[in-house]
């Protein structure tokens, strides 16, 4: 593999071992990337510049990462960013003040509160935030400044799936310069590429599914256009929002294993959903591998397949939540999703708390709803431990 253009012939776990890693790239062939420490380069001669010349532009070691990354999302180009809500930022700020933006209320909470407080708080942009799942409704608010349209798909912690495709195609209609943004973070490169289905630029956080193991904090933008990555690579390098090289080392660590992970987190998520569904303890639940969810067909379509995520509403109200979540042992309760462990999180009393309770009854999150990242440990042990948390709550 000599460039990160190849990979249309090659499988997604060549990709993720060796994409942006060729041995020969580095001075002992080492096969592993080296973490480069260096913030300085040398100069062969005064006004010849060196491919690096100072680790905040650019780094061997986050090259070969976001070459690997470009690669997985099947994009030709990938600029990587010290979190996921830096990656939202850097593709904001290619707007200017004074341009319009649409953005799915179903967005993840960092990215809608750097928009609200930010962008347009600070620095003149305007917005729009509205249900993309009314696709009439979302195509009457993009107006003529409209410059950018953003929403993830499936959306936290309701997981609804937007139908990328047919956003694609409202928005181009309207005007083909507009720029469509897909947060991929839930779905991971594995399961969905938005830039097969028409969108301009892919954002993840790599905090997630894609480092894989709770221990990186980063994120990713991605895109096919020369002009559009020159823009985000020249944020990157002013903005100076970039990850550390031991970071990157860590996150093409993770990567290597992302096809097998993504694999083992949809087996456990559909066994742990079709038990769920059916327990007594359960009121209600949604999870994108079930044919119960309302956008299983769309998802077949657009993705291959589910995340690791369950929603679920125990059964007698906050309390019985509350007495579920203390009483899990292996699942830990903590924010965030997407590493090997399984977690457990309380969104209206964690990542959902600073809304208004009318705002989160909006957006679905009522008090019993608990959030679970299903990681990659044995699924009988992950059911034990559900089940006898469940009896905990019975006896309650
Ligand atoms: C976590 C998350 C983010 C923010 O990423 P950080 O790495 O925590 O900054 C953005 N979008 C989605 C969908 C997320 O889950």
């Amino acid at each position: 593999m000599s460039s990160n253009h190849d990979h249309s012939l090659i499988g997604f776990g060549t990709i993720a071992v060796h994409a942006g890693q060729e041995p020969e790239k580095w001075d002992s062939n080492q096969v592993v990337a080296p973490i480069s420490l260096s913030t300085t380069y040398k100069w062969e001669r005064a006004g010849e510049k060196p491919n690096h010349t100072y680790s905040r532009s650019s780094n061997p070691t986050r090259e070969a990462l976001q070459q690997c990354l470009a690669a997985l999302e099947k994009a030709k180009y990938a600029t990587v960013y010290s979190s996921g809500v830096a990656a939202g930022m850097a593709a904001l700020n290619l707007l200017q003040a004074g341009d319009h933006f649409v953005v799915d209320s179903g967005s993840y909470g960092g990215t809608l509160r750097y928009m609200k407080d930010i962008c347009v708080g600070k620095h003149g942009l305007l917005s729009t935030v509205t249900d993309f799942l009314d696709y009439e409704h979302f195509a009457e608010e993009i107006k003529e400044n409209t410059k950018l349209v953003f929403f993830e798909t499936p959306t936290n912690p309701m997981l609804n799936i937007i139908d990328i495709s047919k956003v694609v195609r409202i928005v181009k209609e309207k005007n083909p310069k507009i720029l469509v943004v897909v947060d991929n973070t839930f779905a991971s490169p594995y399961f969905q590429n938005p830039l097969s289905h028409g969108a301009d630029i892919v954002v993840h956080s790599m905090s997630k599914y894609i480092n894989g193991h709770s221990d990186v904090v980063m994120g990713a933008v991605m895109t096919n256009y020369p002009e559009i990555h020159q823009e985000l690579r020249r944020i990157q390098n002013v903005g100076g929002s970039i990850p550390s090289p031991f970071d990157c080392w860590l996150a093409l660590r993770g990567i290597k294993t992302l096809h097998l992970r993504m694999e083992k987190h949809a087996q456990n998520v559909k066994i742990l959903a079709e038990y769920l569904e059916k327990h007594d303890g359960v009121e209600k639940l949604v999870c994108v591998a079930l044919p119960s969810h309302p956008h299983f067909e769309l998802n077949n379509r657009q993705a291959s397949g589910a995340p690791g995520l369950i929603s679920l509403f125990v059964k007698g109200g906050l309390e019985k939540a509350t007495c579920f979540l203390n009483s899990l042992k292996i699942f830990t309760c903590a924010e965030s999703l997407g590493g090997v462990e399984s977690l457990a999180a309380h969104p209206s009393q964690m990542s959902h708390k600073e809304l208004s309770r009318e705002e989160r009854e909006r957006l679905g999150i009522k008090d019993h709803l608990v959030r679970l990242s299903v990681g990659i440990e044995d699924h009988r042990d992950l059911i034990a431990d559900l089940e006898q948390a469940f009896k905990k709550v019975q006896e309650l």
